[in-house]
């Protein structure tokens, strides 16, 4: 069973999952993910599946850490997985518009699950594809995890953004928003409500932050037309990607929003893209500097990696 321990020197918690280890090899040519597997319905657009091998489950202690240096407690939660496609060798980025809003829809749907239960305190949308990443299985889906603490990058970002608002009256995400409009170099692709560039303080080579143009914490607060244009930003950024070095990018997808309890005005809905690609033959790994001092060198510059994305069209 999993639980989580406390590093008294990071302040953080470290989930420990010992019979993740105990994965079995999947059969060469079985995917549980495909219909006729026996483990999905025969027939689904889009489908949450839950994870075989969770880091969080309801199954899971109660999270109720006490103080001391070798403090552990329960992992509830819960992690799912979000299979995108019946179809097993479908990248991403080769989904259409429409079928993204189907998967846009059913993270609202599950979103609005998890934010009620009582002991979830934030919920975290993601992907992470490709084998470099370390994802054997090719079939498209993503996952959600539901913590019963807020992570500590989110934290720090919540910091960061109450602060901000609180010195300056304005929400960070808006006003960084505004002067990349207006700066235009780091920009890749824009729709009526979603604006894709890459940060000026870009850690990983040709990082993307998809934001959304009105001031918005969570995608439940998310219009019909805006989850139409969110649908078609992330098709038009996964091929992007995808056409840069005509192979298909390894990267991490990660939904910012708000924690389900508490109010956050300064929040700011934004999806964030980690690849992890720096050159056609070249993979970016976290090493010494970065998981051990936690400074990011990135040896490509923002603007002309925005240059490069903007002006790589998407194919197909
Ligand atoms: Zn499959
Ligand atoms: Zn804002």
């Amino acid at each position: 069973m999993s639980e989580l321990r406390w590093h008294p020197l990071l302040r953080e918690w470290v989930g420990v999952a010992a019979h993740r280890q105990g994965r079995p090899q999947m059969p060469k040519d079985w995917c549980p993910f495909d219909p006729g597997s026996g483990r999905v319905p025969d027939q689904f657009d889009v489908l949450i599946y839950p994870n075989d091998f969770p880091a969080f489950s309801p199954q899971s202690e109660p999270f109720s850490p006490d103080a001391g240096l070798y403090c552990r407690t329960g992992a509830r939660g819960s992690c799912d997985v979000v299979i995108y496609h019946p179809e097993h060798n479908l990248a991403p980025s080769q989904m259409t518009a429409g079928h993204w809003r189907k998967v846009v829809d059913i993270w609202t749907r599950r979103y609005r699950e998890l934010a009620v239960m009582p002991d979830i305190q934030y919920v975290y949308i993601f992907e992470n594809t490709g084998v470099a990443i370390g994802v054997t299985m090719p079939h498209p889906h993503g996952q959600i995890y539901a913590f019963p603490f807020i992570p500590p990058l989110i934290e720090r970002e919540l910091t960061a953004a109450s602060d901000y608002q609180r010195q300056h009256g304005e929400c960070i995400y808006c006003r960084i928003l505004c002067d990349e409009l207006a700066d235009g170099r780091r920009m890749v692709t824009a729709n009526p409500d979603f604006v894709a560039f890459v940060p000026f303080f870009a850690r990983w080579p040709g990082e993307i932050q998809i934001c959304a143009r009105r001031h918005f914490a969570d995608i439940t607060a998310i219009g019909e037309a805006e989850a139409t244009n969110l649908s078609a930003i992330i098709k038009r950024v996964r091929m992007k990607y995808d056409n840069l070095y005509s192979s298909p990018m390894p990267l991490m997808m990660l939904l910012r929003q708000k924690p389900v309890r508490g109010e956050h005005p300064y929040f700011h809905f934004h999806i964030d893209f980690y690849p992890i690609q720096r050159s056609s033959a070249k993979l970016k790994y976290l090493a010494g500097v970065e998981s051990g001092a936690g400074t990011f060198l990135n040896d490509t510059v923002a603007e002309e990696k925005a240059q490069e994305l903007r002006e790589t069209e998407p194919v197909g």
